[in-house]
């Protein structure tokens, strides 16, 4: 059993499908451990994407994720962070395959509706900068 960190990003708060991306993430073994709704500012999410801070599209990113509200989450299960990518499909929802969250819902390479984490020490780090160990209740 391993964890990741799930973004439900605010393309998808919007369009009111988080229960729909949910159900895609329960439906594949993974369970959501914690879950809490929240809007970022712009300092929290400039730190969560520090690593982008030098690309083109990083302002853009930065004022879409603080554009609405984002559903935080915390899912576990075997090999948590592979099995999260495959199930959100590619970052351009051109490029997603069937059957992914992505392909299924994203609108465009930025409003791709939802973020996993990449690694499993980065899933440490990302649990870390949003939840306490105690907000965090296996199954
Ligand atoms: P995430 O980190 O959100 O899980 P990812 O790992 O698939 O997505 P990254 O390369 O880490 O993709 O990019 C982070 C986010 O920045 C993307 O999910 C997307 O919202 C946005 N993004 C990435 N590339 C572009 C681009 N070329 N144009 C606009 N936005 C982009
Ligand atoms: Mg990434």
């Amino acid at each position: 059993m391993n964890r990741t960190f799930s973004i439900i990003k605010p393309d998808a708060t919007k369009r009111n499908i988080t229960g729909a991306i949910n159900k895609i993430i329960e439906d594949n073994n993974l369970n959501i451990v914690a879950q809490k709704r929240i809007k970022l500012s712009k300092e929290k999410a400039e730190g969560f994407y520090v690593i982008h801070k030098d690309k083109p599209f990083f302002n853009d990113l930065i004022e879409y994720m603080t554009s609405g509200p984002v559903i935080v989450q915390v899912l576990e299960g075997e090999n948590a962070v592979d099995k999260y990518r495959k199930i959100m499909g590619a970052t351009n929802p051109e490029n997603a395959d069937d059957g992914t969250i992505r392909k299924k819902h994203a609108l465009n390479i930025q409003e791709n509706s939802v973020h996993g984490s990449d690694s499993n020490e980065n899933a440490i780090i990302e649990i870390n900068y949003f939840f306490n160990e105690n907000e965090i209740i296996s199954n």
